[in-house]
């Protein structure tokens, strides 16, 4: 349950959703009776470009301390529905980007051995991978819909590291992580730096949609729902999906994308799905405008926490 407005003004603290908050990093029998577990992954080591999405989570939380509890879609009190926490954010070291993928797969598999979903609040792309790692261990291979201006299946051949935000699609695919023809990636438009970028996905079996190709979200959400079926599915959204109008404070921004709406009706439209957990990432607070990119993102999660409270269990 969320906690009443006057409680949250009063204590001064500002968890997400005015929600109670544990802290218990990898402490699974804490979260034990907890059905979602919202955590903050302020960690940017992985931007290639504009960093700054670590302190996203923080603001985040400020701006959703006003959203209401009940959906006015799909008419239920989510937050009464759903037992759900603030479960701080993960300490991360910044200098160790591979430490901080251990911590953070460890920290989510504490989520899912309590048998709660994870509901990621990034931080840059990077943090996904290590988020799919312990899925899948939970569930096996995943079905995922991703929304991204970018494929994210890119090499470590530019860096000289295999490992950053531009890469998590790449590892998730080659390390078994998901379902064999359960990749959508929709939004998908900035140029490519060879014609065979798409390749892996395809070859895979994944689907890619531009926002061009998207002609109706809730004939698109149809289709997905049955093609994942009841396979376990994450969603990820990189809010750089959404065109720079929307959500002008992300590290990338590429030009005509998605609109909230159609990510929103999209999301809306996964009902009865079995979503396992969510990430809503590249938020990067010193780039935003009148905090429209981390409303758009709190809105966003409370989309996903909504399907949550919807499946029950
Ligand atoms: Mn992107
Ligand atoms: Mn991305």
């Amino acid at each position: 349950m969320q906690q009443p407005a006057f409680a949250y003004v009063r204590h001064g603290q500002t968890p997400f959703f005015r929600l109670p908050t544990r802290d218990v990093g990898v402490d699974a029998e804490a979260y034990r009776g907890i059905q979602a577990v919202l955590l903050g992954v302020p960690y940017d080591g992985g931007c290639t470009h504009h960093p700054g999405a670590r302190f996203a989570p923080y603001h985040v939380r400020r701006v959703s301390a006003t959203t209401q509890s009940f959906h006015p879609s799909h008419r239920i009190d989510v937050f009464q529905a759903l037992r759900c926490v603030d479960g701080g954010n993960a300490a991360l070291p910044p200098f160790a980007p591979a430490m901080a993928r251990e911590i953070l797969q460890q920290e989510i598999g504490a989520i899912t051995s309590a048998r709660a979903r994870p509901f990621v609040v990034g931080g840059d792309h990077s943090i996904t991978l290590p988020v799919l790692r312990a899925l899948a261990e939970a569930h096996g291979p995943l079905a995922v819909l991703h929304i991204d201006a970018h494929l994210d299946t890119s090499t470590g051949e530019l860096w000289g590291d295999a490992f950053h935000h531009g890469t998590p699609f790449r590892h998730a695919i080659e390390e078994g992580l998901l379902a064999r023809d359960a990749l959508v990636q929709v939004g998908i438009r900035a140029p490519w730096g060879t014609p065979e970028e798409d390749a892996l996905v395809k070859g895979y079996g994944g689907r890619i949609l531009s926002p061009f190709e998207l002609q109706d979200p809730r004939t698109l959400a149809r289709e997905l729902r049955g093609h994942f079926g009841g396979r376990p599915l994450y969603v990820s959204i990189d809010v750089d999906g959404i065109d720079p109008s929307f959500a002008p404070g992300t590290g990338t921004p590429v030009p005509c994308g998605l609109t909230p709406r159609e990510v929103t009706s999209l999301l809306r439209g996964l009902a009865g799905c079995r979503l396992v957990g969510m990430d809503v990432v590249e938020v990067c607070p010193a780039l935003d405008h009148a905090d429209l990119t981390s409303l758009l993102a709190a809105h966003l999660i409370f989309e996903g926490l909504a399907l949550a409270a919807l499946a029950g269990e």
